[in-house]
């Protein structure tokens, strides 16, 4: 399958890595969109929410506790940060592998519904 994320996990693409253990893995972001931009995927191939299911409900809640865990590492965690999902077209979503984005290091703006 020729998805970013899957071969990232595979190590055929490069990342820099935060966080990673057999289900989960932490790399910054390549186009930071904040001082601080980090992304929490599963290693499991999922497309978007739309396409998670209750078996993987433990799954999403590890992305949100790992997404935590880098918020930490990041050193944002008292700051206060964002975490983004984006899912579908709409959304501007453009690589279909779930990802949890974890944003911060400044003062965000507001939330940007229209573009
Ligand atoms: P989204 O719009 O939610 O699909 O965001 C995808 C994100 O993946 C964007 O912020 C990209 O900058 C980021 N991205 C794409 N390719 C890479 C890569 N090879 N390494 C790290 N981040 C990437
Ligand atoms: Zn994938």
């Amino acid at each position: 399958m020729d998805c970013i994320f899957c071969k990232i996990v595979k190590g055929e693409i490069p990342s820099r890595k935060l966080f990673e253990n057999d289900r989960v893995l932490a790399f910054y972001d390549i186009q930071p969109a904040a001082p601080a931009h980090a992304l929490v995927i599963p290693k499991k191939h999922i497309a978007s929410m739309n396409e998670a299911e209750e078996e993987d409900r433990e799954l999403l809640g590890e992305l949100l506790l790992t997404a935590k865990k880098v918020a930490g590492e990041l050193g944002i965690a008292e700051s206060g940060y964002r975490l983004i999902n984006n899912v579908g077209p709409d959304s501007g979503q453009i690589v279909f592998h779930i990802h949890i984005h974890v944003l911060g290091g400044e003062k965000l703006g507001g939330l940007n519904v229209k573009s």
